[in-house]
């Protein structure tokens, strides 16, 4: 008896310390790299890479935001499948970028219908890329939602700011949001401000400041969940790059040296304050210059004659 009774104490530390020293599950019982941010609302992300996604489990299947490559896809539905056994329904593109836009194939392979703003949709059809499939469907306009069970994801294009159907994403129950790229908490712009139009850029922040939400989730930075107060820091470092730099004209310094000389020590604590500062104001500086670029016509327009 007593014997049989040090059988089960061992068996049973070692079931403890196996669950412990899984290094699939974490302290929470989620797969690696996975958070719970509601009820049924998931993050994926290895942030060693840099990329997070979101998807959303129903009773009736799985939505997944952004698939960015294959690696980050196979290993997202591989945490999808540890969570719930539910069929993934959908997956939705962000933006065009092919950074954001791969990976696809994995879901479409296990039954996803893919989905993209038409915007991208035509992009990815005119650049294509090994790693990226073209979506099943676009929509075009500003607004669509994706319903679910009683679960509704809503869609939002505001128009130019980066890249090219650009697509925001709300659970209005949840109050949460989904943020590609236009949002990175705490961190600089990125590199040499790519494929931004800063003043639609500016204004497209604005508009989602004013929407009704209470969480924030980052496909890049640190929170990868945060709040309008990231979204407004991220907007005023702008503002006070730009600010800074017309300070500098006004001043008389040599345009050609203000990249260099130009300070904003209210960031000083941000990510790639020291590596990035530089790009950043060459690229604000120029688009003071030249006028915003890139922009396009919100309407389709017939050439002259
Ligand atoms: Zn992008």
């Amino acid at each position: 008896m007593q014997n049989k009774k040090f059988v089960f104490q061992n068996v049973l530390m070692i079931i403890l310390w196996s669950l412990l020293l899984n290094t699939n599950i974490s302290a929470k019982g989620l797969p690696e790299h996975t958070t719970k941010v509601a009820n049924g609302v998931y993050t994926f992300g290895d942030p060693a890479a840099g990329y997070i996604s979101m998807f959303v489990v129903t009773k009736k299947g799985v939505i997944v935001v952004e698939p960015n490559n294959t690696a980050h896809s196979t290993a997202m539905l591989k945490a999808i499948k540890k969570v719930t056994k539910k069929p993934i329904k959908y997956l939705l593109h962000s933006h065009n970028h092919w950074d954001h836009s791969g990976g696809g194939q994995v879901f479409r392979d296990v039954g996803a219908t893919i989905i993209a703003h038409a915007e991208a949709y035509e992009w990815m059809k005119a650049n294509p890329h090994d790693d990226m499939v073209l979506p099943d469907e676009s929509w075009a306009g500003n607004r669509k939602n994706i319903e679910l069970d009683k679960r509704t994801i809503e869609l939002y294009y505001f128009g130019m700011n980066h890249g090219l159907g650009m697509t925001v994403f709300r659970l209005p129950k949840d109050k949460i949001i989904f943020i590609a790229d236009i949002v990175t908490p705490n961190r600089l712009l990125f590199t040499i401000v790519p494929d931004f139009n800063v003043k639609e850029w500016i204004r497209t922040l604005k508009e989602i400041e004013e929407m009704d939400f209470e969480k924030v989730i980052f496909t890049h930075g640190s929170p990868t969940v945060g709040t309008k107060k990231d979204i407004a820091g991220n907007r005023e470092f702008i503002e006070d790059l730009q600010n800074a730099i017309y300070a500098e004209f006004q001043k008389g310094t040599n345009p050609f040296m203000i990249p260099n000389v130009v300070k904003v020590p209210k960031y000083e604590e941000w990510a790639m304050y020291d590596e990035w500062l530089t790009m950043n104001a060459w690229r604000l500086l120029l688009d003071g210059h030249m006028g915003p670029f890139p922009w396009r016509p919100d309407h389709p327009y017939e050439m002259n004659k």
